[in-house]
């Protein structure tokens, strides 16, 4: 894979508009601020092909990006945004279930956490969503850059209790600043495919 050729394929809210590429998707899910856009944008080595979200919770739609012709990625509007009303909450959760639950070509979630922080309720329930309709999940904890080098995997073992990981499931910690990662997430990508 080229992760330096990348074009944005559509946005969509509802399956009538999803992209019909034939190729496998790669879903990223995470709370509002969590670094998503960040992730995608070093992971493509972009600066700001995923718009660094200024207003979290403002993207409301499904943003497909094509990468090299071989996968595509796509980007989840972020959750637990609190200056969200009720009604598009709602409008979220659905457009999200519908994604998750019904796209053929999903062959993987990055679920994003913050390794600063103990998983919230939301990303609990995310989690639990995913391993409900078995969907495979990878656990990136962004923002490691954040925590001395040396509690990473205090914190790491705190996000795999919270969650009650399976210990099946891949968990990497990550920083947006540098590409270190990016082959052993690619890596840990490709075995879904
Ligand atoms: P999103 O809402 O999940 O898409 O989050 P963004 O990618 O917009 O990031 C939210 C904020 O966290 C921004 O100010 C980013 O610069 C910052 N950020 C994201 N990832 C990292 C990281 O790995 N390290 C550090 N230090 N900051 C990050």
């Amino acid at each position: 894979i080229n992760p330096n050729n990348v074009e944005i394929i559509i946005s969509a809210v509802k399956p009538e508009q999803y992209p019909d590429t034939g190729l496998q998707e790669i879903a990223l899910a995470g709370r509002s601020n969590v670094g998503k856009s960040s992730f995608i944008n070093t992971m493509i080595n972009r600066k700001s092909m995923a718009r660094i979200s200024s207003k979290p919770g403002k993207t409301q739609t499904l943003n497909f990006f094509n990468i090299d012709e071989q996968l595509v990625f796509v980007d989840v509007p972020g959750y637990g945004y609190a200056k969200v009303s009720k009604s598009e909450r709602e409008r979220w959760g659905k457009m999200i279930e519908t994604y998750l639950t019904t796209r053929e070509n999903l062959a993987v979630v990055i679920q994003l956490v913050d390794i600063r922080h103990e998983p919230t309720q939301d990303d609990v329930l995310m989690y639990d969503f995913l391993k409900h309709y078995d969907i495979p999940v990878i656990i990136i904890a962004t923002k490691e850059d954040k925590i001395p080098k040396g509690k990473v995997q205090k914190h790491l073992k705190v996000v795999r209790q919270t969650l009650e990981m399976d210990s099946g499931d891949t968990l990497i910690s990550y920083s947006s600043l540098s590409k270190d990662k990016n082959t052993l997430i690619w890596q840990a990508i490709e075995k879904y495919l």
